[in-house]
């Protein structure tokens, strides 16, 4: 089918990407530390998604949102099968950047201008997709939408996900307007699609130390998230002898520094970013201190290794305090080798693009256990992510919506 015309003269994609990146901009910010807080189904998640539905309303693609709450825009009609789907998210981690995801929508947008700019004949539908709660940031649970829609979460499971205030994601989605009795697996979905390519800005330095503003990604590392709890008792702190405590925070502490200590003699990554501390008197010892592990390593065995090394340091620093410690497993996400062919495909297309891992979770990880599945890595100089600090150049940026188009043309013009 040819791509029906909706403007003219038909702007190219780096001609719409920044009008596009500025109208985002604002949406979520917040002022006093420059991060987005764009968790799912808040106020701010609802003007993002407001936002997509505009920009494939007035694309002239056909737009819907799913049983789980993702969004899509469709060219061509995707009953048709055999689809090409490219897309991200729009969501964010708590005082995140403005890259992390929006950078995959928005350039999947300018493809699709870039590929009307050029004419380019299409032979299969083609998909925009802004995949709901993929941070986790509210609920704990990273890549929701995705992971619903490929049977990797029950719906029963998903209901009873709780924000910080008690919300279950029930509720959360009620309220804004999405009924949560809908929810659960989608193959119908998933079998219409062929292919899934999601670009994301890069969450490393790889693409820094060479002079390419693109690569492919190869592999997603194994990760999981452990919630470690520290029980020992309240007493105050001004009255109670030193050798009397029984101090969770202590527990803690120690098992923080160890968790590092033992992530570098495994080559591997162990980050206490969060914790709850009960009741939180800074003249109280606390009653309890609750932290949550991320971790990945290059290989399910290391990572397993490393967290049973990380375990077993929390109760022997929490037995010397007398402090008793609970491991629970949040989640745990499996290895991901992106399929071959279509990382050889994409690399081939774009020229001999580098191809590299990643520590970072996707969409794109979730989707790839049932979709030929593949990633795009625009170049990040500083390498930080998740922080207001991330960065991409733009030139980087219009790089890689054409790089997007390009594969989006070879996969669905051929
Ligand atoms: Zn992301």
């Amino acid at each position: 089918m040819s791509i029906p015309e909706h403007r003219a003269p038909a702007a190219s994609g780096t001609d719409t990407f920044g009008g596009m990146w500025r109208e985002l901009l604002p949406i979520g910010r917040h002022a006093p530390t420059g991060g987005y807080r764009r968790y799912a189904w808040t106020p701010a998640d609802r003007d993002c998604r407001a936002w997509f539905q505009d920009q494939a309303e007035a694309r002239g693609l056909n737009y819907e949102t799913d049983r789980n709450g993702n969004q899509w825009a469709w060219l061509g009609d995707p009953a048709a099968g055999d689809a090409v789907v490219t897309g991200s998210h729009l969501d964010s981690v708590p005082d995140g950047g403005a890259f992390d995801g929006p950078l995959g929508v928005v350039s999947a947008l300018a493809a699709v201008d870039e590929l009307r700019a050029r004419g380019a004949d299409l032979r299969r539908p083609l998909g925009i997709v802004n995949f709901g709660d993929e941070e986790g940031a509210r609920f704990g649970l990273a890549c929701v939408g995705s992971r619903l829609t490929a049977g990797q979460l029950t719906a029963e499971q998903a209901r009873g996900l709780r924000d910080a205030d008690g919300t279950t994601l029930a509720q959360a989605m009620e309220r804004a307007g999405h009924d949560p009795a809908a929810i659960g697996p989608d193959p119908e979905r998933l079998a219409r699609i062929g292919a899934f390519v999601e670009l994301h800005v890069e969450q490393g330095r790889a693409l820094d130390q060479t002079s390419h503003a693109v690569g492919v990604a190869s592999a997603i590392w194994p990760h999981g998230r452990w919630r470690f709890d520290f029980h020992g008792e309240a007493n105050h702190a001004g009255t109670t002898r030193l050798a009397d405590r029984r101090d969770p925070m202590l527990g803690y502490a120690g098992t923080v520094l160890a968790a590092r200590e033992q992530a570098r003699v495994f080559g591997a990554l162990a980050t206490f970013g969060k914790v709850d501390v009960r009741p939180g008197g800074v003249n109280a010892i606390a009653a309890e201190v609750r932290g949550w592990l991320d971790s990945r390593a290059p290989d399910e065995e290391t990572l397993a290794t490393l967290v049973g090394a990380i375990e077993r340091e929390a109760v022997e620093h929490a037995s010397r305090e007398g402090v008793e410690v609970r491991v629970t497993r949040e989640s745990f996400t499996p290895v991901v080798e992106f399929a071959h062919g279509l990382r050889d495909r994409l690399a081939g297309l774009l020229g001999g693009a580098p191809i590299l891992p990643t520590g970072a979770g996707h969409d794109a990880g979730i989707l790839s256990a049932v979709l030929p599945t593949a990633m795009l890595f625009v170049r990040n100089p500083t390498g930080v992510s998740h922080s207001p600090h991330e960065h991409a150049d733009e030139a980087d940026c219009l790089a890689g919506v054409i790089a997007l188009a390009d594969v989006l043309e070879g996969l669905a013009c051929r």
